[in-house]
């Protein structure tokens, strides 16, 4: 083949194949060993040390489509993300953490780091002076999330990226919510990218992983803690994943184009006061989306004005499921202040502008159609 970059939907189909040599079948097999022969090795292949055949090949396609060096693959988001912070920090240093950002990684930062004596800073917003106001002279790495979750806001990944390089700073973001067939960070100067796989890259909601793409030199340092902490993903699922990979392109690509036309039905719509969208023109950061993003996602977040009540909305939806997690195939609505966001206090809640009537939206792939037939029937429900 020639030396050219192969497209996206050929890295999602083929890199990181393992070839059936002894059959010659059109997949990769599954190596479900947990022993392997001692060779002239330095590292003997185990499964905690994310160096089975299925482990090691799959973390190859999804290097390559963030264009970074390396990658390995987690049994979660939260483990990818807990290892990854666990690796570049220790007792008396310092991160910065950006806010709004997705519950789970809240918990993980106010819950564990102060049992290390780890000190953080949850920035005020999202803006690059608020990243530079909190670095302190211990601050040795910096944590961001765009889109954030759930109220799609964006964040200068450029500005944030060469900041924290002038002060020595490594910098990781959660690329979960645009997935990296329409943001690859690397390529605008973040060190470490982090997904919790079990969304779009697993796409069916049937897959819980998570995946870390780098350089060889920081992938070592997140390996050296992975191993020690044993966040890996077993074979069989780490199979699951290569599979879903290979529809990646295909699936995001068609929620996106759902998504940018259910936000303008839902801007449109009366009884919609506001939509949260990357993709919209009065979105705040909608330049910098466009200047940083292929495309504007799948995800966004809206209110109804008052007289429509959004559990009631939710209860009457029939085709599109109240539920939990988000970015599978199937469009998801839940309201993130009585789920994602509950453990947070109310004025927290209300400081990040995340109100009780806010409804976070995944679109799936099904016809556009459809979506909007019934998002109006539940309205109607709902009034
Ligand atoms: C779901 C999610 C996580 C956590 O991933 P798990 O696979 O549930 O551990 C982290 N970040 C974002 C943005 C998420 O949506």
């Amino acid at each position: 083949m020639s030396k050219e970059k192969l497209g996206l939907n050929t890295i999602c189909t083929h890199i990181g194949e393992i070839k059936d040599e002894q059959f010659k079948g059109a997949v990769s097999p599954i190596y479900m060993s947990t022993s392997y022969q001692f060779e002239d090795v330095e590292v003997k292949r185990y499964p905690r040390y994310f160096n089975t055949p299925n482990q090691e090949y799959l973390s190859k396609k999804i290097a390559a489509l963030e264009q970074a060096e390396a990658a390995m693959i987690f049994g979660s988001g939260m483990a990818a993300i807990s290892t990854t912070f666990l690796a570049f920090v220790k007792t008396g240093d310092h991160i910065i953490i950006q806010n709004p950002l997705y519950g789970g990684t809240s918990n993980f930062i106010r819950e564990e780091l102060p049992k290390y004596g780890i000190e953080f800073t949850f920035t005020e917003g999202y803006q690059i002076s608020d990243f530079e106001n909190a670095i302190q002279p211990n601050t040795k790495l910096i944590h961001i999330e765009t889109p954030s979750n759930p109220l799609l806001t964006i964040t200068d990944i450029r500005a944030v990226a060469s900041l924290a390089k002038s002060n020595n700073i490594i910098t990781t973001i959660d690329n979960t919510f645009a997935s990296p067939v329409i943001q690859n960070p690397i390529d605008l100067g973040i060190d470490i990218v982090i997904h919790s796989a079990t969304k779009y890259l697993g796409g069916h909601s049937d897959i819980l992983a998570g995946a870390v793409a780098a350089s060889e030199e920081h992938i070592n340092k997140i390996w050296h803690a992975g191993k020690n902490l044993g966040g890996s993903l077993s074979d069989f699922m780490v199979w699951m994943l290569e599979r879903s990979m290979k529809t990646l392109g295909l699936r995001v690509k068609a929620q996106s184009k759902n998504a940018k036309k259910l936000a303008k039905f839902l801007k449109k719509h009366p009884d919609v006061k506001h939509v949260y969208y990357p993709g919209l023109k009065d979105h705040p950061e909608h330049e910098l989306a466009t200047s940083q993003m292929k495309s504007y996602g799948a995800m966004m977040s809206f209110e109804f004005k008052k007289d429509i009540d959004a559990s009631k909305f939710l209860k009457s939806l029939e085709l599109i499921k109240s539920s939990m997690s988000l970015a599978g195939v199937e469009s998801t609505m839940l309201i993130p202040a009585l789920t994602s966001h509950s453990l947070l206090s109310q004025e927290e809640r209300d400081s990040l502008g995340i109100s009780h009537g806010l409804i976070r939206f995944s679109v799936g792939i099904e016809s556009k159609r459809d979506l909007i037939n019934d998002i109006e029937q539940a309205i109607e429900l709902a009034k």
